[in-house]
C-alpha cells in the first residue's frame, strides 16, 4: 500500500468513528416533527419529542426531564405560530443551552416552512385561544409535511454537513413514498369533496382545504373552550341543515357532546389522533393519515 493509500484509509476511519459518537440530538415539540426528522435523519439522529401525540399540546405540564432534554439538544424544533407558547419558553430559558435558542441555528420554528392559514389582523384573545400568526396545526396537510421535511434535511444538513448525501437520499425516499401515498388518501377523500364537516377544534383547516370541506361549525363554542348545552344546540341545528355526515375531533378530547350531536344528526363522530404518536397504530407521519383518512372516507360515504 502506498503511503497515500494508507493516509486515505486512516482517514476514512477516523471520520466514521467519530460519526459513530456524534449523533445530532434532536429534541421536537411534538411527535410530528420527530417523525420527518427520524425519516430525513435516519441512524445519525437521536430524536425525542416532548408532547406525546395522545396529549393535548395546547396545555402540556412541563416536567423537568424536558429541560435536561432541552439541554443537551443540538437542535429543537418546534411548531411555531404560538402553539408551544405556554410552556416551550420557558423550558427553553431553564435550559441554558443558548446554542437552540429562537434566532440560532440550533432552533428551527417549522412553521417558517409553510404557508400559514386563518391569520387574524389582531390578537384577539377574547376570540379563545386564537393565534393571530395562523393556524398551527398545519402538519395536517401532507404537501406541508413534505415542506417540513425539506426544512428539516436543510437544517440537519447544515449542522451535520458530513450527513448531507444521507439526508438528502432520505428525503427523496420520504418524498417519492409520500407522492405513492398522497395519491392514495386523494382517491379515497374524492366521493367527499364539498362535503359540510363539523369539527371539535379548530385544527383541520389544513386537512379539511386539501381534501375540499367546508366546515360548517366547531364543538367548541370558541377555540380552546369548553362545549356548552347552548351552543351544542346550535350546532345540532346546523348539523341536520348541511346534512353533515362526519363529526371530525381528536382524541384527547372529551367526545360527550360530540356523541350527543351525533345521536340528534346524522353525523358520526370520527375519533381519530391528530398527532403522530395519537394511538400505539400510528408510529409513522404516514400512518397518521392511513388512519385519519381511512376513518373519515368511512363516515362520509356511508
Ligand atoms: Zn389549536
Amino acid at each position: 500500500m502506498n503511503p497515500k493509500h494508507l493516509l486515505l484509509v486512516t482517514a476514512v476511519v477516523a471520520v466514521s468513528s467519530t460519526q459513530a459518537l456524534a449523533k445530532l440530538t434532536v429534541v421536537t415539540t411534538t411527535q410530528d416533527p420527530a417523525a420527518l426528522t427520524r425519516a430525513v435523519g435516519g441512524d445519525r439522529v437521536d430524536v425525542t419529542a416532548l408532547c406525546k401525540g395522545y396529549q393535548d399540546p395546547h396545555f402540556l405540564d412541563a416536567k423537568p426531564s424536558y429541560m435536561l432534554a432541552l439541554n443537551k439538544a443540538d437542535l429543537v424544533e418546534a411548531i411555531g405560530l404560538e402553539f408551544e407558547i405556554g410552556w416551550l419558553p420557558p423550558l427553553l430559558n431553564g435550559a441554558r443551552n443558548p446554542k437552540v435558542s429562537p434566532g440560532n441555528p440550533g432552533y428551527l420554528d417549522l412553521s417558517t416552512l409553510v404557508k400559514p392559514l386563518d391569520v387574524t389582523a389582531s390578537a384577539d384573545r377574547a376570540g379563545g385561544d386564537v393565534h393571530p400568526f395562523g393556524n398551527p396545526h398545519y402538519w395536517l396537510d401532507p404537501e406541508n409535511g413534505r415542506l417540513m421535511a425539506r426544512g428539516i434535511a436543510a437544517r440537519l444538513s447544515s449542522l451535520d454537513p458530513a450527513g448531507q448525501a444521507t439526508y438528502a437520499a432520505n428525503l427523496k425516499a420520504f418524498e417519492q413514498q409520500l407522492d405513492v401515498k398522497e395519491a392514495a388518501w386523494s382517491k379515497a377523500m374524492a366521493p367527499l369533496s364539498g362535503q359540510a364537516i363539523v369539527t371539535f377544534h379548530k385544527s383541520w383547516s389544513y386537512f379539511l382545504d386539501r381534501y375540499h370541506l367546508n366546515v360548517v361549525a366547531f364543538v367548541e363554542p370558541k377555540p380552546g373552550s369548553q362545549p356548552t348545552a347552548q351552543h351544542t344546540i346550535e350546532v345540532i341545528n346546523v348539523a341536520r341543515e348541511k346534512n353533515v355526515k362526519v363529526l371530525l375531533m381528536e382524541n384527547f378530547y372529551d367526545r360527550r357532546s360530540p356523541d350527543q350531536i351525533a345521536t340528534h344528526t346524522s353525523a358520526k363522530v370520527v375519533f381519530v389522533p391528530s398527532m403522530v404518536g395519537g394511538t400505539d397504530k400510528v408510529q409513522t407521519y404516514f400512518d397518521l393519515f392511513d388512519v385519519v383518512v381511512d376513518a373519515v372516507a368511512a363516515a362520509g360515504t356511508t
